[in-house]
């Protein structure tokens, strides 16, 4: 089949990716030792937004076995900060940490305001279909982006606004906001695709994938013009045997640690520049060695190498290295 071939390469890297973000991670907290050593970016955390669907009176799907999707979902959330709020530089915003109902609004509304670097909407899929299974990871559709800028722009025509006010331009003038949303919005859904993509080859490990490749709907949490934003369907529980998986605290764990492993992926791959998963840039200078190189900004050598794809051995003087800050 035409795309099995091009899964296998893609997962290939998806899993180069991930050796490198773990590698990086590890020795990140090995160089936790020496951090009176470390230069500290003044840049800001990651911001992730988790969003277990549904919740309160709105249980979500719900499997033969009587498992209520918004009960899965919101394990599986609170599992994913966890992990995210141990992995340094990131802060976690989560719309909903109980058994609550959130508006769908406000959800999306709430990455807005925090101006979140990735909203991640959890969920758990159903079908009349009983045989129906595996992941899938939805994106923004292009005519939803474009229905959600023309909305956004009819409420938002001033410098107050959260996403126009990131420009300071506190001019009313309605044709350069048009403009500046829709800089922002492509921005966000290259960001998301981007995302999207890195974290369904991890969910394709795990339970195996529905779709292939990102689904596109105008799913209303999924709005936000400045937000790089999935809806990441985990798996069927109308589907018995996902049912039963769903159900196992050791699934919830493993699919958390796996989508865990694709945001650090993606975002080790592309940090938000202001960020401080940022990669400074060094040039060696004459007889600078690698070690002295790591020593400097608080990174083993190995991680040194790992984020540059260099070999064992020194580089020339001039060489330009890609050297991943952490820290806040
Ligand atoms: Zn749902």
């Amino acid at each position: 089949m035409r795309y099995s071939s091009c899964v296998c390469s893609s997962r290939r890297q998806f899993l180069q990716q991930l050796a490198l973000g773990g590698a990086l991670l590890g020795t990140w907290k090995m160089a936790e030792a020496s951090r009176a050593a470390l230069v500290l970016p003044r840049e800001r955390p990651i911001v992730v937004c988790l969003d277990p669907g549904h919740g309160g009176h709105d249980p979500g799907a719900v499997g033969l076995r009587g498992t209520r999707e918004k009960d899965v979902v919101l394990d599986v959330g609170l599992i994913l900060a966890q992990h995210l709020r141990r992995t340094p530089g990131v802060q976690v915003l989560m719309t909903r940490q109980s058994d609550q109902y959130v508006p769908l609004l406000s959800r999306m509304h709430l990455g807005t305001q925090r101006r979140a670097d990735l909203f991640i909407s959890i969920h758990a899929d159903a079908f009349p279909d009983p045989d129906v299974r595996g992941s899938t990871v939805w994106a923004l559709s292009a005519k939803g982006a474009s229905n959600a800028a023309a909305r956004w722009l009819a409420k938002s025509q001033n410098s107050a606004d959260p996403i126009l006010s990131k420009w300071s331009t506190g001019r009313q003038d309605p044709l350069l906001n048009e403009v500046l949303i829709n800089m922002t919005q492509t921005a966000a859904m290259n960001a998301a695709a981007a995302a999207a993509d890195v974290m369904i080859r991890g969910l394709a490990g795990v339970e195996g994938l529905h779709n292939a490749a990102v689904q596109h709907a105008n799913f209303v949490v999924l709005r936000a013009p400045d937000v790089p934003s999935m809806l990441v369907e985990t798996a069927f529980i109308s589907n018995p045997q996902e049912e039963q998986r769903l159900r196992d605290p050791e699934f919830r764990q493993t699919l958390a640690r796996s989508m865990h492993d694709a945001i650090v992926a993606h975002f080790v791959k592309a940090p938000p520049t202001d960020s401080c998963w940022s990669a400074a840039n060094h040039v060696l200078g004459h007889h600078e060695t690698l070690k002295e190189v790591a020593r400097r900004y608080g990174l083993s050598v190995q991680a040194l190498r790992l984020a540059n794809n260099l070999a064992q051995g020194e580089e020339p003087t001039g060489t330009h290295l890609r050297v991943p800050i952490m820290g806040a």
